[in-house]
């Protein structure tokens, strides 16, 4: 199934994604991963997003289209995807209609992950990543065995740059300006499904395989 995560930043689609990777095994599509990587290999792409998503703004679509039409048709994703981050913007949406309608295919569900922007403050700037394998952990929620490091591989944890408390207001007002408006069409076409996020992410997974179970009949 084509499915897409939706909801602010912060609001567990990057942990409910990878809980649905290990489940279904199709492949997570993290745009923000994407172009962190870009950034830390200093690519043409990475230069130019870095000061966007430091600022807390979003990429042009110009550049973020293109970047994920090439990913849908990589065969990793002829069984189905996860979009995870994507799409934020009412083109970016189209986009993905017109790169799946040419393969096809079209979105199965889209779900969306509701947090309180109260919650969201508190849960990004208390996120810490490792930047060696990915591990997620949070400060009070869900610490690390040893304050500062990786329970898997021990490298010492980092925030980013842009779960810095400043930077997630702006985030959020990109989500709310930009993003927010694609639930309403989603919610026409009937694809939409509204998950409480906040809660522990096994019980927000338990609903998450539910809808997915029911939208599959
Ligand atoms: P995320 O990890 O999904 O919160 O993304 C981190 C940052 O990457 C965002 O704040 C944006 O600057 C950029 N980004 C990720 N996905 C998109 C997208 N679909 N469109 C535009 N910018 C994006």
């Amino acid at each position: 199934m084509d499915l897409i995560l939706f909801g602010p930043p912060g609001a567990g689609k990057g942990t409910q994604a990878k809980k649905l990777v290990a489940e279904l095994g199709i492949p997570q599509i993290s745009t923000g991963d994407i172009l962190r990587d870009h950034a830390r290999r200093g690519t043409e792409l990475g230069q130019k997003a870095k000061p966007l998503m430091d600022a807390g703004k979003l990429v042009p679509d110009e550049i973020m289209i293109p970047l994920v039409d090439t990913r849908l048709r990589e065969p990793d994703c002829a069984k189905g995807f996860i979009l995870d981050g994507y799409p934020r913007t009412i083109p970016q949406g189209e986009a993905v209609d017109k790169s799946l309608q040419s393969m096809g295919r079209k979105i199965g569900l889209v779900i969306s992950l509701e947090v309180p922007d109260q919650v969201i403050v508190e849960r990004v700037s208390g996120r810490r990543s490792c930047p060696k394998d990915g591990s997620v952990y949070h400060v009070v929620s869900n610490p690390p065995k040893r304050p500062g490091f990786c329970d898997q591989c021990d490298t010492g944890l980092v925030q980013r740059d842009d779960d810095k408390a400043e930077k997630v207001t702006a985030r959020l007002q990109a989500f709310h300006q930009q993003t927010a408006p694609l639930k309403s069409l989603y919610q026409e076409r009937g694809l939409l499904r509204r998950i409480d996020g906040v809660g522990s992410p096994d019980g927000i997974f338990a609903e998450v395989r539910q809808a997915i179970a029911k939208a599959g009949k």
